[in-house]
């Protein structure tokens, strides 16, 4: 007998079809059979009360480090899918410096073999762009999008070579992928450990200013204007980046963004306690910059919101804060945080950070199946989520192998109640399907 289950007077929130209303969802099997008012639900089929609720396309993220292979005291690829599926994700992309590097078609069909073997959020694991992110030699990008790999990335590198960036953003333009870049000028930012500025200064920490980006940025810009391949600019945390891509927006270039929830809420002062989960690479930045963040994802010209996820050990984080290695988990956290502070607030309408946590990133990476429209003969990747209900981060297990979150013990607005990754529950009622 097929598996049904309806939603009955939800909220569809979906982007891809402009549709922001109450309806009834009937899902069968892998797919939507039917969306509208009074849909009838044939015999057997489960009724979800769903009033109040809020249902979404699937969450896709465009940047998270699961850490395997090599790393797996942090995370690993089913930890790090089951973070994903808490937090609303159906689709992902796992960062490639794990060890050895994604850097071959080997460590690409290990990852997917991990993640298909979990069965709980689609994993796209990114290439690398040079060996061993090295930052010398190309990979195989040819290769690699041969086999269905989207978005190639040194991170958490920055390609400094303009040569190297200049041939992998023609083979980008050739296999028609993007090339990510961590954005960050080596020569500007040695030993920094937190954002060049007042409180670097008071607190008696290295800094790294916001131009260390920008001149990368404006570079990078550059190279996409002169070889007509994919740029995509990853979490922008500064001012001038946003001026950046406005400009090679208008110019009509192949570029796109995203920025992360933290530097879009956070700032450098929230440094003064030395919390080690707020030291994330690129930092924290100013108010200015965190304004002209929210400004530029309100007006269009930041594309997506992902969580540069980048989960640690408890003993890598409980260290002085100059030897902790930068990072946070965000997976768990992402919609809530967006929730709370730019939607709730009116920054943001629900349909817009709707589209920036899922449509956007989904056409960003070419994902036929994510991202809506939620219509009939779509597949059923879902997220189904309570915005009124409130909870603090860290009350309850995390469901990633990782603790470090930069909003551990804040009250967050906005729970996932359902995750749906082809049909098939992933989070059920609140809980885990694992
Ligand atoms: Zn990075
Ligand atoms: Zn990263």
């Amino acid at each position: 007998m097929p598996e049904r289950t309806i939603f009955r007077g939800i909220r569809l929130v979906d982007p891809a079809s402009c549709h922001d209303g109450l309806t009834d969802v009937l899902v069968e099997d892998e797919g939507v059979s039917a969306v509208g008012d009074a849909v009838v639900a044939p015999a057997g089929t489960e009724v979800v009360d769903a009033g109040g609720l809020v249902m979404a396309p699937g969450l896709v993220d465009l940047h998270a480090h699961l850490r395997e292979p090599g790393f797996e005291h942090k995370e690993t690829v089913e930890t790090g899918s089951r973070a994903a599926a808490a937090g609303g994700y159906t689709a992902i992309c796992a960062m490639p410096n794990t060890e050895p590097v994604t850097d071959n078609l080997a460590v690409i069909a290990e990852v997917r073999n991990l993640a298909d073997k979990a069965g709980l959020c689609d994993v796209h694991p990114a290439g690398a762009i040079t060996r061993n992110l090295e930052g010398s030699s190309l990979t195989d990008i040819g290769e690699m999008a041969q086999a269905g790999v989207r978005l190639f990335t040194d991170d958490h590198r920055c390609v400094q070579s303009s040569r190297v960036m200049r041939l992998a953003l023609e083979y980008a333009k050739a296999f028609d992928v993007v090339i990510a870049q961590h954005a960050q000028d080596d020569g500007l930012t040695e030993g920094w450990q937190m954002h060049e500025g007042y409180y670097s200064a008071l607190l008696g920490l290295t800094g790294a200013p916001a131009e260390a980006e920008e001149v990368i940025v404006a570079r990078d810009v550059a190279l996409a204007r002169l070889t007509g391949g994919r740029l995509h600019i990853t979490h922008v945390s500064a001012a001038g980046t946003v001026d950046l891509m406005q400009q090679a927006r208008e110019r009509g270039l192949r570029v796109s963004s995203d920025v992360t929830p933290h530097h879009l809420t956070l700032c450098d002062q929230d440094l003064v306690h030395y919390d080690t989960n707020l030291r994330v690479n690129p930092p924290l930045r100013s108010e200015e910059h965190r304004d002209a963040l929210r400004k530029g994802l309100v007006g269009g010209t930041l594309d997506a919101i992902a969580t540069d996820h980048a989960p640690h050990a408890l003993e890598d984080k409980e260290q002085e804060f100059d030897q902790a290695p930068p990072g946070t988990t965000g997976l768990e956290t992402a919609l809530a945080v967006i929730l709370t502070e730019l939607v709730e607030p009116g920054l943001l309408d629900l349909l817009r950070a709707i589209e920036l946590l899922s449509s956007r990133p989904a056409r960003i990476l070419r994902l036929e199946e994510q991202g809506g429209p939620i219509l009939p003969g779509r597949a059923a990747n879902l997220t189904v989520f309570d915005p009124d209900a409130e909870w603090t981060v860290g009350e309850r297990p995390f469901a990633s192998m990782a603790v470090n979150s930069a909003f551990g013990g804040r009250r967050l607005k906005g729970r996932v109640l359902h995750t749906m990754l082809r049909g098939r529950f992933t989070v059920r009622d609140g809980e885990p399907v694992w």
